[in-house]
């Protein structure tokens, strides 16, 4: 396997990101940006929302000339939109060789082998929990940030939501495996961990919970950065907050998707809280971390959803004032409850577009006012390399979480460096190394 070329093509989510360099790694194959090239085409797929997965059989769409013109190219599907459809998309999508499933990946080695052997199309849905987290990821010389996955599956039920039946249960890693690999990470000089698990928070195992997991990595030595991501605002506990507040190298922002400001819409989630619970969970948090900063996700048009729900959406932006937030329009999900509320219910897309205009307009101004008064401010900046749109440019992130651009040579990349802000941009600042 070691001299194949293996081609992937990411939608989707972190954890998405973390799979595919666990392919990456389970195949022990060359990585390449060229499909032509490659001798394993894999496409791993994202099914949160209904453009997701038509982006997905899109991107498939892509390969079938290369498989004409090369027809030992492995083509295969991963990730939600393959668990999701299984087998169907054998006979759908006749260039592909494979679908495998959310959890299968250990068994990718296999799967290829057989198709190569007895040229047999295969399916691997299954979710075999004995191997769940065996493959770790596949790590870029130089990366100095990395994901650490600490859950797979969700056990919360929200009505929209699809990823518990593509994704399972909740099941969390056990702790000294979850500090193993971060610490392996340090070793090849890693900086910043972010810990990912569908409701990361909720993690607990063998007794600990999630306060007590950023504790344990708060103890590794050279780890100067924990992030984690998502929050389930119902799970953030005193034990959480407190480690938060007490551990140094938990960076100060925090994404806690709120998904709606009215009690009827997300009672009609099932999300769990009220509003004012969320608020006074906020409260909670910039009480033990002063300069705490949250970003959120708001779904506009859930089926239902009046002009007032809305408003008291648009009531609660202004009331905390999001640094950011992920806003899309409600898109129904086969075999969720919420696509049964929506064949009765429908907000008409008009309306919801306009809301979602509303309030992404709204966003874009807090983000704006929000960057603009980092200005003149000196931030602790981790250098994560070049910047996207100039190589004179350095570029990392701050403590809380902003993307800081600033002149510099590549040697200060991997390093904690101040800058002075000289620029409050929509999406980023820029600065000046501070000498
Ligand atoms: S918490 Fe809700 S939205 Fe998040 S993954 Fe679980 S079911 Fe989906």
């Amino acid at each position: 396997m070691g001299t194949k070329h293996l081609y992937i093509e990411t939608y989707g989510c972190q954890m998405n990101e973390y799979d595919s360099d666990r392919i990456k790694n389970a195949l022990d194959a060359e990585p390449t940006d060229d499909p032509k090239k490659a001798d394993i085409i894999i496409v791993n797929t994202c099914a949160i929302r209904e453009k997701a997965d038509q982006k997905a059989f899109s991107g498939l769409g892509k390969y079938k000339s290369i498989k004409a013109n090369k027809p030992d190219v492995i083509v295969g599907i991963s990730g939600c939109v393959a668990q999701l459809y299984g087998d169907t998309l054998l006979k759908k999508i006749p260039h592909l060789d494979f679908v495998l499933g959310t959890r299968a990946i250990p068994k990718l080695p296999e799967i290829i082998s057989n198709i190569e052997s007895q040229k047999r199309r295969t399916v691997e849905t299954s979710y075999d929990l004995e191997e769940l987290f065996e493959v770790e990821p596949y790590h870029k010389r130089g990366k100095v940030t990395a994901f650490v996955s600490v859950q797979q599956g969700c056990n919360k039920r929200c009505t929209y939501c699809i990823v518990p039946q593509v994704r399972g249960d909740e099941v969390n890693r056990p702790l000294p495996d979850i500090l193993k690999e971060t610490t392996n990470l340090i070793e090849k000089g890693v900086k910043e961990i972010t810990f990912i698990g569908q409701t990361v928070n909720s993690w607990k195992e063998n007794g600990y919970k999630f306060g007590d997991l950023i504790r344990a990595a708060g103890e590794i030595e050279d780890l100067e950065r924990i992030r984690f991501t998502t929050s389930y605002p119902r799970d953030i506990t005193k034990r959480m907050i407190d480690a938060m507040k007490e551990v140094p190298q938990v960076c100060h922002h925090l994404h806690l998707p709120v998904q709606s400001g009215s009690n009827k819409v997300l009672s009609n989630m099932k999300r769990t809280y009220t509003r004012e619970w969320y608020v006074d969970t906020i409260a909670r948090l910039k009480d033990a971390v002063p300069d705490i900063t949250i970003s959120t996700d708001i779904i506009i048009g859930f089926p239902g959803e009046t002009d007032r729900d809305f408003q008291e959406t648009m009531s609660l932006m202004r009331e905390i004032e999001f640094e950011s937030s992920y806003s899309f329009k409600f898109s129904p999900r086969p075999g969720t409850p919420a696509a049964e509320y929506e064949k009765e219910q429908t907000v008409d897309p008009d309306i919801a577009s306009a809301r979602l205009s509303e309030l992404q307009a709204f966003q874009k101004d807090i983000t704006e006012k929000k960057n603009l008064s980092r200005v003149g401010h000196i931030e602790e900046v981790l250098v994560e390399g070049e910047s996207r749109n100039d190589p004179n440019f350095l570029s990392g992130r701050t403590d809380h979480n902003r993307i800081l651009n600033f002149k510099g040579t590549k040697d200060l990349v991997g390093k904690t460096v101040q800058v002075r802000v000289t620029e409050g941009l929509l999406n980023s600042l820029r600065g000046e190394l501070v000498k």
